[in-house]
């Protein structure tokens, strides 16, 4: 491999004649070709190599580029309060497995408060609560409804949870006993 100096003859793909072409070298950066000019067209331009051999930034690279360049989509999330707007939440009825709901329907659960329908699915309806999203059955009118018609919470965040017993107070006679059974008194 011959030594590369400015003035010497390179073979570099020209970007004028989109062709591999004897170039001359213009400048050089330590041991690599920087600047040539295309001894065909006359043209300069940076050196390329040969065809396919490239410096050109990465894939990775040019996709970070191109992610850093352009604005992220803003993120709309609507609050709770926004879904309810323009809702008549006054005159919502009361939830009742009987009764059949449609979706953006407002209605009053006695547990979770005001709820929207979101999603209906045969028998049951999909509701948002201010504080969770519950899946309830509706439309069972006419049929007995033996069970609870909401699922249980999936998390117990309302309320205290049931408070451990408190120890009962020991037994003060029994207490003596021991104490004299395992110290006796001192006679000597
Ligand atoms: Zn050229």
């Amino acid at each position: 491999m011959a030594t590369q100096k400015v003035g010497g003859e390179v073979d570099s793909l020209c970007t004028r004649c989109k062709l591999s072409l004897a170039h001359t070298i213009l400048a050089m950066v330590g041991p690599k070709i920087a600047r040539v000019r295309c001894n065909t067209c006359g043209g300069e331009h940076a050196f390329r190599g040969k065809a396919g051999v490239t410096d050109r930034p990465t894939k990775a690279a040019t996709a970070k580029a191109a992610r850093a360049g352009t604005p992220r989509a803003e993120k709309v999330v609507i609050s709770f309060d926004d879904q309810l707007a323009g809702k008549d939440i006054a005159s919502a009825p009361k939830y009742s497995p009987k009764d059949t709901y449609r979706v953006d329907q407002v209605l009053h659960h006695p547990t979770f408060g005001v709820g929207l329908v979101t999603a209906v699915r045969g028998d049951k309806v999909d509701l948002t609560f201010r504080s969770d999203t519950k899946t309830l059955v509706h439309g069972r009118g006419g049929e007995p409804v033996d069970r609870p018609a909401f699922n249980p919470p999936s998390n117990k965040r309302s309320g205290p949870a049931d408070k451990p017993m408190a120890d009962p107070p020991p037994d003060l006679d029994m207490d003596v006993e021991a104490a004299s059974e395992s110290s006796p008194p001192s006679g000597d």
